[in-house]
């Protein structure tokens, strides 16, 4: 009897899985394997949303593995170890992994081919599993990374996205033990208002993304209050739905609005090359200018708690608690708000937004976080998003800051954006900060350090 093993990462997922297609193709058997990672754990990624999310990945995989005749194996400890020891103990000739673009990711490839060199057993690394079209598939002459999105989007909708493939029927699993996967209900801290994890999920809000919602989103992504974007992302991010097959799906919906929509999921693959040929980029800056950034604990402290001041950034940053998501409008301007008009390190930001966002993606968020504070891609490093201006664009009639702020709910619409303009009479009962910092004073101070 032959085995294979297929070892899942970020790729949680029966459908358009290369890596677990081509296990069992060449093997009687498999073992389809998840390893809470002891060597993850310690980089402080596991955090309690995610480990939630993953809690709901995790049980349905295994059901859905269940329902092809097989199950999830399940063990704990160090990622590299653990494979061996399912190689000694099945004997298995292949073991299928996703490739990554991240540093932890690579180095456990390395690991995993140096660990397993003397048992003949074979490492098998698998492209765009993760993401549509490979890191470094396109490049341009002469570059090992394209590193402004415009040419790399052309030649990414020109190039075309791999076919994705069905589910497998039978999946039949080899005979070994597994540990019981930690249950959701038992992780503690995590956002109250956190969406379910999993690939039927997935596949249920995609399917109603795709016969509903895909078709306003060019009008109607930026429409905050609205809340009018597919929210596919904690899903993209774990891999419980294929990139490829949204973007294929996606475009044969046809409309303005998929097309909008299929623009930026070739911004995610534009992040994950950027980080693949650069994985220093999520720690250094992509293109320093020698920022000497402020470290006000006070101001840091009132820009996580959502106590800015400033509503459109507070709604955002109290959404992001909440639900351990956030709007990529209350994104942009949250992470604007902070790098420029505070003068903050991008670190800062990207490490809370990493404690709590349930998509949270070293490649798209080290690389946002790098393109809002100008040291990344954004071919205008120095633009600063004035938050009320934001606010009054995107979120006219404050529905989005009221959500998120009943300290506000009874502020006329004029003023929701600008409490402090409130007249004396109307600001008894509101119970709101006044502006940490002019927006003015920032916006000099940041430039005069770039010098723009
Ligand atoms: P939709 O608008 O429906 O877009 C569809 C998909 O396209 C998203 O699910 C996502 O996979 C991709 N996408 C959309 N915008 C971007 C973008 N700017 N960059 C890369 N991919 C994009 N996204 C993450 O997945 N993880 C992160 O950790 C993350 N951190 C961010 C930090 C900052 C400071 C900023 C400005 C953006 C960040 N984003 C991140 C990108 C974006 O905000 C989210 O992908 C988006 O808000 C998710 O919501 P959605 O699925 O409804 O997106």
């Amino acid at each position: 009897m032959t085995v294979s093993i297929v070892l899942f990462t970020s790729d949680l997922r029966l459908h358009d899985n290369p890596a677990l297609r081509a296990a069992l193709r060449e093997a009687d058997r498999i073992v389809p394997l998840f390893v809470y990672d002891d060597g993850l754990r310690a980089t402080g990624f596991a955090v309690p949303n995610r480990r939630a999310f993953l809690a709901d990945c995790l049980e349905d995989l295994d059901s859905g593995l269940r329902e092809r005749g097989g199950r999830l194996v399940v063990r704990s400890g160090d990622v590299v170890d653990q494979v061996r020891r399912v190689v000694t103990e099945t004997g298995a000739a292949r073991v299928h992994v996703a490739a990554g673009v991240s540093r932890y990711a690579t180095r456990r490839e390395e690991r995993l081919r140096a660990a397993l060199g003397d048992t003949g057993c074979r490492l098998v690394v698998h492209d765009a599993v993760l993401t549509a079209v490979a890191p470094g598939e396109l490049l341009p002459t002469g570059k090992d990374h394209y590193a402004v999105f415009t040419p790399y989007f052309r030649r990414w909708t020109s190039e075309g996205v791999r076919d994705f493939l069905a589910a497998p029927r039978k999946v039949p699993v080899a005979d070994v033990k597994s540990e019981p996967v930690l249950p959701r209900a038992e992780i503690t801290g995590v956002s109250p208002g956190l969406g379910p994890g999993g690939e039927s999920a997935g596949r249920k809000r995609l399917l109603a993304w795709l016969t509903g919602g895909i078709a306003g989103y060019e009008d109607g992504h930026d429409d905050i209050a609205g809340d009018a974007t597919s929210r596919l992302s904690p899903h993209l991010h774990f891999g419980t739905l294929s990139a490829a097959e949204v973007i294929h799906k996606a475009t044969r919906e046809g409309s303005p609005g998929a097309q909008a929509f299929v623009r930026q999921l070739a911004w995610r693959d534009f992040h994950h090359q950027v980080l693949a040929a650069r994985p220093d980029a999520a720690a250094q800056d992509y293109r320093s200018h020698g920022d000497r950034w402020r470290t006000d604990t006070k101001e840091i402290t009132a820009w996580t708690e959502g106590r800015t001041g400033y509503p459109f950034v507070d709604a955002a940053m109290r959404q992001l608690r909440h639900e351990g998501w956030m709007h990529n409008r209350g994104r942009m301007v949250v992470a604007s708000f902070l790098t420029k008009t505070l003068y903050v390190d991008w670190r800062v930001g990207a490490r809370h937004f990493l404690s709590l966002l349930v998509d949270g993606d070293i490649a798209n968020n080290q690389m946002n976080w790098q393109w809002a504070a100008g040291t990344g891609t954004d071919t205008r490093p120095n633009r600063v998003l004035n938050p009320v201006v934001q606010g009054k664009r995107f979120d006219p009639a404050g529905g989005y800051v009221r959500r998120w702020l009943p300290e506000l709910a009874e502020v006329p619409d004029r003023y929701i954006h600008e409490p402090w303009k409130l007249p004396d009479d109307d600001r008894s009962g509101v119970d709101y900060p006044a502006p940490v910092v002019e927006l003015t004073e920032g916006r000099a101070r940041f430039e005069q350090a770039r010098g723009a």
